[in-house]
């Protein structure tokens, strides 16, 4: 296999070529890690302070080297090329975008592209699929409240940040619930208020840091033309100001139908159908969207919850873990899916 490393920061692109010319397919896994302490007993908790794998994304790795090694063994078996791509920065990095700067779909050109997540939603031994949207886009902001400070005791003198900060946090509930369709999935998220230092100071400013998430581009629109709008009105209001920094994120995930009727063939021919099932639409982001922009092809899911957990250990949560035998059946789908994708035609 060809390997090429650092491409887009820390990636890696593998190429394996067939036994003949012909199409490119492209398998991802991303491989970081998120700033969560991990909690439980297992013997393979982080070792390292404050990272966690929280998001499965080391279960990726290892599911696509397992493939790699499969499709190595298999390479006199297909005709055209499979690109392994292991991307960085998947959580907020833009990781896949970077490496696409960096010519990812080019030598060869990549003709379709696939990836997994492992996700407790589903049980160990089940893939889960979607049609069409089936991740969000996701947006960053940062709001600034600008007061002035004073002494607690003496308010009509100061802008108290805190209280329009509060009023601004009410204010934008109403533009998911007032203001935007039900039927138009919409989040609107503060993760973050950071103001005052003390119980007897009015501080100058407080910061909030959330995140719109959409699948509607109006409704993503909508959304950030409205949060200035509201905050600013609402600050105009209690005689402070504010500035908005908005930044466009990840493009929702947009599955191609051809696609996921190829990981469809492949689970029910490898696993049977009875693994193959239904994935809810979701608010969660993913940058492999900036490849099915690009190409067709799917994002699949593979179970991992295990059939004795009384609860299901969410991603992106300290208690997150996988059951480590749906590794195999991942990496069999992902083999299979190369296969079949350089066997057969390609997805319309
Ligand atoms: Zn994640
Ligand atoms: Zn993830």
């Amino acid at each position: 296999m060809q390997v090429q490393t650092g491409v887009g920061g820390t990636g890696v692109v593998g190429v394996l070529h067939g036994a003949r010319p012909g199409r490119t397919v492209l398998l991802r896994a991303d491989m970081d890690a998120l700033p969560i302490e991990e909690r439980g007993e297992e013997p393979y908790l982080s070792q390292h302070p404050g990272v966690m794998h929280a998001c499965g994304h080391d279960g990726h790795t290892a599911v696509l080297l397992g493939a790699a090694r499969m499709l190595t063994e298999r390479s006199s078996e297909f005709a055209g090329s499979v690109k392994f791509m292991f991307q960085p920065a998947e959580e907020g990095g833009a990781g896949a975008l970077r490496m696409i700067e960096q010519g990812l779909m080019d030598n060869p050109k990549v003709d379709a592209a696939f990836a997994l997540h492992v996700d407790p939603l589903h049980y160990a031994g089940e893939i889960a699929t979607r049609v069409g949207p089936t991740m969000a886009a996701a947006d960053r902001f940062t709001l600034t409240v600008h007061g002035a400070g004073g002494h607690a005791a003496r308010p009509h003198l100061a802008v108290d940040p805190v209280v329009v900060a509060a009023q601004i946090i009410t204010a934008l509930q109403t533009l998911v619930s007032r203001e935007i369709d039900p039927a138009d999935p919409a989040v609107l998220t503060i993760g973050s208020l950071t103001v005052g230092t003390t119980f007897n100071v009015i501080p100058d400013t407080a910061t909030l840091k959330g995140t719109a998430r959409s699948y509607n581009p109006a409704v993503r629109d909508l959304l950030e033309r409205r949060l200035g709008e509201v905050a600013a009105g609402v600050a105009q209001a209690m005689r402070a100001q504010i500035r908005l920094d908005y930044e466009r994120l990840y493009p929702s995930l947009v599955n191609h139908p051809s696609g996921v009727a190829l990981v469809g063939d492949v689970v029910c021919d490898v696993l049977g159908p009875e693994a193959l099932v239904q994935r809810d639409l979701m608010m969660g982001a993913e940058d492999f969207s900036y490849l099915l922009e690009r190409v067709p092809g799917a994002m699949f899911y593979l179970g991992v919850r295990g059939r004795d957990w009384a609860e299901p250990r969410p991603i992106h949560s300290a208690s997150f873990d996988l059951d480590e035998r749906a590794l195999p059946v991942g990496a069999a789908v992902m083999t299979g899916v190369a296969l079949r994708y350089l066997q057969a035609g390609p997805p319309a």
